[in-house]
């Protein structure tokens, strides 16, 4: 658990701050008690452990508004909360109030000529991904936690995961957003429009946010064409070096039906094989990297298996891969997909995890690759990175598993030191230290160390103008002043 990261917040008057919101939301709305306040209070990794008056749970926009204007009355932060899938600490509350969108789980619309949908922030991501598909389209967004992550939280972190390189991050999936303003007030850009030059870009304000400038209470998401062809491949190589290589070939051959490039290398498949049992060795052999490539169209007539194999034989053939297995069918491409989904679980296994989600320019993924597995080898020997994700979009969750026999304590307490040279190099290549799991409280400070300070007064500035008294989410994303 991490050290003490912020003061808790201490309020003079619960008995009538909860009065007051059990009558605008209904007393059943309202949690008190130690056991159902519990879950709200920490996140998966337990890294941090939180304390609040109430947990609420509004039904509608009206009841988010009523919640903000109790708030300010009393002068106590709101916490806003989706699925609690985040993993760096920004929806853990630290007193006042945490605010759960999950009651506001409703599809509002759907527009099958638009290719939007509307829905409310609660809504849960595989609802979404599951609406999308009755309809034969697709909301690409897909995530780990797509069984309990929550559009506005989504929307608030401005997440990634594994069809970034085809459709983009959360930001480019969204047209429009409903808002409540820290001062009370509701802010309806349900946009549906395509193109709305009208002014600055408000959306994007709010979107990645991670709950500091307002609550997302809705939000008008992008729908596309569902594949109707799709090819999946499993490849062994032996360097990022030659994955870079690759990818850019299929960059090239592929185009825009290129939809998922990830990279592991053996150890992060050994750990899955070794810790989920119905996992299956893909290829024959052991090798040190592989790579899980997707291609996909909406076009059914297209031959994507035949494109697959026609890419990796030209590679094979210029020794770029050493090996490699293209799914026979929908059951094959799951299994590939499975040993993808289940590396960041199966790690945990492993003893203590210090853990690093960056990006760089795709062109040095690499070698970024190849400096910080250096450079943190030589700094602990027997330390085991596990360094895998989304290669194609340049970001790599750099994790480094303790050493084996080594106090798993003790190791943790070298995290910052770890941050220092992983974080260092990633700077050097004009990365960033955070590529999608957002800043929360985990990175606030290395933030302070990495992130432009014109940009830091820039963002302290919109925080000033659209939360003044400081109430949404305090302490998150934006470093202390020095
Ligand atoms: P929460 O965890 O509840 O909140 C996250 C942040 O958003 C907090 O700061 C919170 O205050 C704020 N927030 C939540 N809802 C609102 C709202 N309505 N208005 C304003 N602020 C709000 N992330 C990725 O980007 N890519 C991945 O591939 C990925 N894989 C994951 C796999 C697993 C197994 C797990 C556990 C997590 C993964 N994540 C990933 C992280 C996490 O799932 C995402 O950050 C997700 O977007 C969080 O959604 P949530 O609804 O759980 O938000």
């Amino acid at each position: 658990m991490h050290s003490s990261p912020i003061a808790v917040f201490q309020t003079d008057n619960a008995p009538a701050l909860v009065a007051r919101l059990q009558a605008a939301i209904g007393t059943s709305n309202v949690l008190t008690e130690d056991s159902d306040l519990a879950p709200y209070l920490t996140e998966g990794r337990n890294l941090f452990k939180g304390s609040a008056v109430a947990a609420v749970r509004p039904g509608n926009t009206g009841e988010v508004a009523a919640i903000i204007t109790i708030a300010r009355e009393f002068g106590v932060p709101v916490v806003a909360q989706g699925g609690n899938t985040g993993l760096v600490g920004g929806g853990v509350p630290f007193g006042g109030i945490v605010l759960s969108l999950n009651r506001m789980n409703r599809i509002l619309d759907i527009d099958a000529v638009n290719l939007t949908m509307t829905v409310e922030a609660g809504c849960v991501l595989q609802t979404i991904q599951e609406a999308a598909e009755a309809q034969d389209l697709l909301f690409p967004l897909s995530l780990g936690s797509e069984g309990s992550c929550t559009a506005g939280g989504n929307l608030a972190t401005n997440a990634g995961g594994t069809a970034v390189l085809r459709y983009g991050n959360t930001r480019e999936l969204a047209l429009g957003l409903e808002v409540v303003m820290a001062d009370g007030r509701t802010w309806n850009g349900l946009n549906r429009l395509r193109k709305d030059n009208t002014g600055y870009d408000l959306r994007n304000l709010f979107i990645g946010a991670e709950g500091t400038l307002g609550i997302i209470t809705a939000a008008v998401l992008k729908l596309f064409p569902k594949p109707k062809s799709t090819a999946t491949a499993w490849v062994g190589c032996r360097s990022a070096q030659d994955a870079l290589v690759l990818f850019n070939r299929f960059r090239r051959g592929a185009g825009d039906t290129l939809t998922a490039f990830e990279f592991m290398p053996h150890l992060v498949l050994e750990f899955v094989l070794k810790h989920a049992a119905d996992a299956v060795m893909p290829l024959g052999e052991a090798h040190a990297r592989y790579a899980l490539i997707e291609l996909s169209s909406p076009d059914g007539t297209l031959d994507l298996g035949a494109s697959m194999e026609t890419l990796l034989g030209e590679a094979y053939e210029a020794d770029l891969i050493q090996d490699a297995t293209i799914a026979a069918n929908e059951s094959q491409a799951k299994a590939l997909w499975y040993l993808r989904e289940r590396m960041s679980d199966t790690q945990s296994k492993e003893g203590g995890s210090i853990k690093h989600d960056v990006s760089v320019p795709v062109s040095k993924v690499a070698d970024f690759l190849d400096q910080a597995s250096a450079a943190c080898e030589a700094e602990m020997p027997g330390i085991r990175v596990v360094a895998f994700g989304h290669f194609g979009d340049g970001n790599i969750h750099f994790n480094l598993s303790q050493p084996i026999g080594m106090d798993k304590a003790a190791y943790l307490k070298k995290w910052e030191h770890f941050n220092r040279i992983v974080h260092d190099i990633v700077a050097g290549m004009g990365g960033s230290i955070s590529a999608e799991h957002g800043i929360g409280l985990i990175k606030r400070d290395e933030l302070a160390l990495y992130k432009d300070p014109v940009a830091l007064d820039i963002m302290r500035s919109i925080k000033q103008a659209l939360d003044p008294d400081g109430l949404l989410n305090p302490g998150k994303v934006l470093p202390d002043k020095t």
